[in-house]
């Protein structure tokens, strides 16, 4: 059976012209999806009945399955979905009061296997398709439209950023309809800077994006120099430091921001040195840039630490006195365990999750869903 949700409106179109259909049925039908939420064929009014027959046959709205849903006392919302063998992927919804950020996994694990990130640990599982990434988004939408009582035209989520589990770069053939799906304006009709792909620095992929489809970069730094990127983010062996910042500087002429923002994970004692705030300086001299400290989001295997606040305080007025734009990335979610590098998706041992789950739910942090 087609997943309707691997298309983007172009993929669409052809499939739609294959069946014999004239191609403004593609926009038809994926507006009934992506826009209204339909998934079934047979709501779909003004198709024809024999076209909605032709697709019922073949193809459907192939939704992920939902393991668990948590909420945090923040507002923020964590969904564990279901991709089959064992294997599970987290969205992390983030409400602001101007906006709605979804953050959307590209793959179950990750080959990359950075230091300090929970899903590194768990290694690669494998690539999700494109339906299983839009999946993420036409779920938590539709389901936060209902619960919000938004109404028609209006939306719940408002910027993706692709910074749940996996390196979307490393699933580049699925992550480009998917964003393009999620640019439509007859899908979600996300402006291209409110749609971010965050990367470790996948180089030559860097540049085919800024081609096939430019939207706002986020680039996982965490360090100054090679020696000390190559141990924490270890595709730093393959493309170093100065490829990777040539490839930064070349994707601005795409950008639809005129600046990329660098992510750095503030660990303690492990690249938080004024030393290191120095040599940041030198490294991104003159690009157009924006650095977001993340204060480092523990769990358990890494044997790493966070850096203090002051410290992270410290090192971000040493950047700014230098003039680069350096804000440091507020936790949220993290009751549920949903804040950056904290997303797991292991179902292995359900059991142990669900007691995990269980206690949860029943301490104070984690209040049921309010309607507003
Ligand atoms: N693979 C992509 C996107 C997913 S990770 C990437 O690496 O950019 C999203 C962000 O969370 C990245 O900047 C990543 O470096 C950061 N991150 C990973 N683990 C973290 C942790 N334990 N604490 C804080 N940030 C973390
Ligand atoms: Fe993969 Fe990103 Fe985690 Fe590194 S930080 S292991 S690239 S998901």
């Amino acid at each position: 059976m087609i997943n309707l949700l691997d298309f983007d409106r172009d993929g669409l179109t052809r499939w739609c012209v294959e069946q014999g259909e004239k191609p403004f049925r593609a926009t038809q039908l994926f507006r009934w999806v992506h826009q209204r939420g339909v998934a079934d064929v047979s709501q779909m009014s003004d198709l024809a009945k024999s076209l909605r027959q032709k697709i019922e046959g073949q193809a459907a709205v192939t939704a992920l399955s939902v393991i668990s849903e948590q909420v945090s006392r923040d507002g923020t919302v964590k969904w564990l979905f279901d991709v089959g063998a064992g294997n599970a992927v987290e969205t992390v919804f983030i409400p602001e009061d101007d906006r709605g950020t979804l953050c959307v996994s590209s793959q179950a694990g990750c080959a990359v296997a950075c230091r300090f990130c929970s899903t590194g640990h768990q290694g690669f599982s494998r690539n999700l398709s494109t339906g299983e990434i839009v999946a993420q988004l036409w779920y938590a939408e539709h389901q936060l439209r209902r619960r919000l009582g938004l109404p028609e035209g209006e939306r719940a989520v408002t910027n993706v950023v692709m910074m749940g589990m996996g390196e979307p770069l490393q699933n580049y053939s699925a992550l480009v309809p998917a964003l393009r799906t999620m640019l439509d304006d007859h899908g979600y009709g996300l402006s291209r800077r409110r749609v971010t792909v965050s990367t470790s620095g996948v180089v030559p992929m860097i540049e085919r994006l800024m081609v096939d489809c430019p939207v706002a970069l986020a680039v996982s730094l965490h360090a100054p120099d090679d020696v000390l990127r190559d141990h924490l983010v270890p595709i730093n062996r393959k493309y170093p430091l100065g490829e990777l910042l040539e490839a930064c500087k070349a994707y601005l002429s795409a950008a639809p921001r005129d600046f990329i923002t660098f992510e750095y994970c503030m660990l303690d004692g492990v690249n938080d040195h004024d030393q290191h705030a120095k040599e940041l300086i030198r490294l991104l001299k003159g690009l157009h840039c924006k650095l977001n400290l993340i204060p480092f989001n523990p769990f358990p295997e890494s044997g790493l630490k966070r850096s203090s606040v002051t410290r992270v305080k410290e090192f971000a007025q040493i950047l700014q006195d230098a003039d680069i734009v350096t804000t440091v990335r507020k936790t949220r979610g993290d009751d549920i365990a949903a804040a950056c590098g904290q997303l797991a998706g292991d179902v292995i041992d359900r059991t142990n999750r669900n007691q995990r789950q269980e206690r949860a739910m029943r301490s104070e942090h984690v209040v049921q869903w309010q309607e507003r």
